[in-house]
């Protein structure tokens, strides 16, 4: 046997050994899924995907609770469903870049500082839902992945933005841009993203208070790029509605068309 396919072995065995130690007990799973309109809408060969996935998921990460947190199962697993339907048909590896996730009861201050151009610094307190930062770990606040399920319809999700950040960053970058498999497909994402992103940002601009995405999209390609992603997987027919490039462009990146269940 080459080494090849030895290692493609090994990789199966681990897999399958995960699969079994991790598995995912039925009331949990129907439970979680319940919670999520946009888990619980998938077909049934998507679901089983994302219960495969999960164990996956459950088994190389690592949860930390924050602040006297203690992670349960129901929560892990609440963020491994969502965490994992970008993935769905991209494979755990796509995450192989980090391996902590860090769980906050709430919304968390974090003290920031920045430079003026006199090279004044000023202090001040940013509120955080969620932070992902290159080669981890992943940051979210409990209270807002509970709330998902309610939050769907305004097209928000912290655990979905948070996971496009980590896809985002799997080329070191974090630019709105995340691997492609060609120079033309990373050239035909950065025309597609950068017109979508140029126009909604002067939307945002001009005070335009009926857009689907969040506002918050307009801090930058990278924000956009998350902001699209949540969009994507829990409110997808709003967004091909309103960006039927962009929905196209997430559909054929992500390998999965949500907004035609
Ligand atoms: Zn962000």
């Amino acid at each position: 046997m080459g080494l090849a396919a030895l290692g493609r072995r090994l990789a199966r065995w681990r897999d399958e050994r995960a699969l079994r130690r991790h598995a995912i007990p039925g009331p949990l799973w129907d439970a979680v899924v319940a919670a999520y309109p946009f888990i619980a809408r998938r077909g049934v060969d998507d679901r089983a995907d994302l219960r495969r996935l999960c164990s996956l998921f459950l088994a190389r990460k690592e949860f930390h609770g924050a602040q006297g947190l203690t992670v349960t199962d129901e929560m892990a697993v609440a963020i491994a469903a969502q965490a994992c339907l970008p993935i769905l048909r991209l494979g755990i590896d796509a995450y192989d870049g980090f391996v902590g996730i860090v769980v906050h009861p709430d919304e968390v201050v974090a003290p920031r500082e920045t430079m003026d151009e006199d090279g004044v610094v000023h202090a001040y307190d940013e509120t955080l839902t969620g932070e992902a930062m290159d080669g981890g770990p992943v940051m979210l606040a409990w209270a807002d992945v509970l709330a998902a399920g309610d939050t769907a319809e305004m097209a928000y999700n912290v655990v979905i933005h948070e996971f496009a950040h980590v896809l985002d960053m799997a080329d070191g970058v974090a630019d709105g841009v995340p691997l492609l498999p060609t120079a033309a497909a990373r050239d035909a994402w950065i025309a597609c993203l950068d017109v979508e992103y140029e126009r909604f940002a002067a939307r945002v601009e001009a005070d335009d208070e009926a857009t689907l995405l969040d506002p918050y999209g307009a801090e930058g390609p990278e924000e956009f790029f998350a902001v699209a992603a949540e969009a994507f997987f829990v409110a997808p027919q709003g967004l091909r509605g309103e960006h039927p490039a962009l929905y196209g462009l997430l559909a054929s990146y992500f390998r999965q068309d949500p907004a035609a269940r």
